[in-house]
């Protein structure tokens, strides 16, 4: 039988037992009125977490890919041309969704490690006169290397510029755990999912969109229908579903929301942020590096770790699940072998990351990583006691 032991990877995240409980629930109709009168109220509550008030969200059955594909089919047509900057492994795999989708994909290529390039995107958005890019696509929290990026200082680059392209953001990896501001920052097609600071089960993507990007809809001509924003629109508005919608993911999602509502969305992001020093200062201690670059691009919920040079960062993870039964993130990409991530989203406590610590620290000592045993859960335990405000 699987162990009981907390899952240390960047999402799928730990479940919280209010929400399994609130996924645990038996079928009911979604043609019945009372799924039409809890589906608006939902909906409205997602543009809380996304900062719009004048934004649509949708929710599709899916995961963040499908976000990415609806996103892109339901507002471009085969041929338009996007700027994206790739820097990790998810920058990297929506590029080659919008390739195979037929776009023009006008790609920077960035150090792993550093973010969105504000300053180049305003360079090449300057030189478009003809304004042929269509979307600027910025990836908010890059998974792969732990970097979380200005969105702001892109939405600014764009504006310098008087560029009239749309932006697009991922924020699979960031949403309902650190701060996102749809509205303020411009963004006009923001895709997440359910499993990370949803903390739900994988299975629904949740698109938020600007009015501009609905506008666009009616003259993309990219292929779609099961995303299709209009059929997905038309049928929220009527309180249902074009087709049979995920009733106990829902029914999660309506938990989560309420949870994420009592503690706060501001609260909840602090408290990210702290988990995410204690993990920072274990990682000092060992003498360890993030692959983030500088501590502007620090991410709060997921820490991307490099393994000292003659060790492998496949053989850490591999031991900490087979000696331990404790899972973290393995490299990604150009980080495969390289560095482990130490997710830290969702409702982890100081214990519970403590326990991240302390086993990643054994599995590290048991493969004669120089370091010595408990010192960065020492670190980590001397933030935590000096941050913490009694429960
Ligand atoms: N974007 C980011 C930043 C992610 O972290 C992930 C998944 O981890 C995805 C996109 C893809 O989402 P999914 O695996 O839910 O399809």
């Amino acid at each position: 039988m699987r162990n009981q032991n907390p899952v240390f990877i960047p999402g799928p995240t730990n479940i919280p037992d209010r929400l399994r409980a609130a996924m645990n629930v038996q079928t009911s109709d979604h043609r019945a009125p009372d799924f039409a009168e809890s589906l608006q109220p939902l909906l409205e509550d997602l543009k809380k977490v996304f900062k719009t008030e004048t934004g649509q969200v949708f929710i599709f059955p899916g995961s963040g890919t499908g976000g990415w594909e609806a996103s892109i089919t339901n507002t471009l047509s085969p041929g338009d041309k996007v700027l994206v900057a790739r820097y990790g492994m998810f920058s990297h795999r929506w590029i080659d969704l919008c390739q195979r989708h037929g776009l023009d994909v006008e790609v920077i290529e960035c150090p792993w490690g550093t973010g969105a390039p504000a300053d180049l995107f305003a360079e090449r958005l300057a030189a478009d006169t003809d304004h042929t890019i269509k979307a600027v696509l910025a990836t908010h929290n890059e998974t792969a290397t732990g970097v979380l990026s200005d969105i702001a200082g892109v939405r600014g680059a764009m504006d310098k510029s008087s560029h009239p392209a749309m932006l697009y953001v991922d924020c699979v990896s960031s949403l309902a755990s650190m701060d996102f501001q749809m509205e303020a920052w411009g963004v006009d097609l923001a895709v997440s999912g359910s499993q990370k600071g949803f903390m739900l089960a994988t299975g629904m993507a949740i698109v938020a969109t600007s009015q501009k990007a609905l506008a666009a809809v009616e003259t993309a001509s990219c292929s779609r229908c099961y995303f299709d924003f209009r059929d997905m629109g038309t049928a929220n508005k009527n309180g249902g579903y074009p087709y049979t919608p995920p009733i106990q993911l829902i029914s999660g999602l309506r938990a989560s929301l309420d949870m994420l509502f009592e503690e706060g969305l501001e609260n909840v992001y602090s408290r990210h942020f702290r988990i995410a020093e204690g993990v920072r200062v274990a990682v000092a201690a060992w003498g360890l590096r993030l692959c983030a670059e500088s501590p502007d691009l620090y991410s709060d919920s997921v820490s991307a770790i490099y393994v000292p040079e003659g060790f492998n960062s496949d053989e850490l993870t591999n031991h900490a699940f087979n000696k331990y039964g404790v899972s973290f993130g393995v490299g990604l990409g150009e980080m495969a072998g390289k560095a482990f991530r130490i997710g830290h989203l969702g409702e982890l406590t100081d214990v519970q990351a403590l326990s991240g610590l302390a086993t990643i620290e054994m599995a590290m000592k048991d493969l004669d990583y120089p370091i010595e045993l408990g010192v960065g859960v020492a670190a980590a335990q001397e933030y935590y006691r000096s941050t913490t405000t009694a429960k």
